[in-house]
């Protein structure tokens, strides 16, 4: 990806001067310039290879897991220097949705919608796990789907799996989600829910 410029008044997400450079010296990412609006879908579209993948993985501070990985330039989220932040913190307020649906098999569905909490070690009333785990099943439009097998594991077909994955991702309140190639392992029909389930989200 390089050297683009789109401007955005007041963005949520801003990047500046981005350029991210593998240890094996590769550019995945040259010189971006980039605004990113609240309270709206944007996609980042390209070949394969051509950067997006890392892009969000700088927002979440992912890639420095990644080993020897340059980054210069900033990011800011709300006016704060994300590359600044403790990442912990940051990863709590940024939604994380993969290619590949992965909800944790050993959990039930419900310990999976709230696993964000678990890791956070925040304890909650069993009235407001009961109410997160609802309200987050409904808002990816699975709540029907699940009710009566709460808490048993996940046998789950791919998009139930990944509308499960989404459910997980906001039941933490996230100010943004990102998604890398969310629907790509699914079929169209599942891949339709999940599209019209993102307008419904930004709505
Ligand atoms: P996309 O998601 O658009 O397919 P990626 O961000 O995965 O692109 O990759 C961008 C470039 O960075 C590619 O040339 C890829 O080979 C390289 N790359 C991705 N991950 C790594 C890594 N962990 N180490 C070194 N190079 C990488
Ligand atoms: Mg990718």
């Amino acid at each position: 990806m390089t050297e683009s410029v789109i401007k955005v008044n007041n963005p949520l997400l801003l990047f500046e001067n981005l350029t991210i450079k593998y240890d094996t010296g590769i550019v995945a990412v040259k010189d971006i310039n980039a605004g990113i609006k609240e309270n709206s879908i944007t996609a980042i579209m390209g070949p394969s290879g051509c950067g997006k993948s890392t892009l969000l993985r700088a927002v979440n501070r992912l890639l420095e897991l990644y080993g020897n990985v340059k980054i210069t330039g900033k990011i800011y989220l709300k006016n704060n220097d994300i590359l600044s932040m403790n990442p912990m913190k940051l990863r709590r307020r940024i939604g994380m949705v993969f290619q590949q649906p992965n909800p944790f098999p050993t959990l039930s569905i419900s310990d999976n919608v709230l696993a964000g909490y678990k890791l956070n070690g925040i304890r909650l009333k069993k009235r407001d796990r009961e109410d997160i785990v609802e309200k987050s099943l409904k808002n990816v439009s699975l709540w029907n789907e699940v009710k009566d097998h709460l808490h048993t594991k996940p046998t789950l077909s791919g998009g139930q799996q990944q509308r499960l994955c989404i459910a997980r991702a906001l039941a933490n309140n996230p100010e943004i989600i990102l998604m890398d190639e969310p629907t790509s392992a699914l079929d169209p029909i599942a891949t339709s829910k999940i599209e019209d389930l993102l307008v419904q989200l930004k709505e």
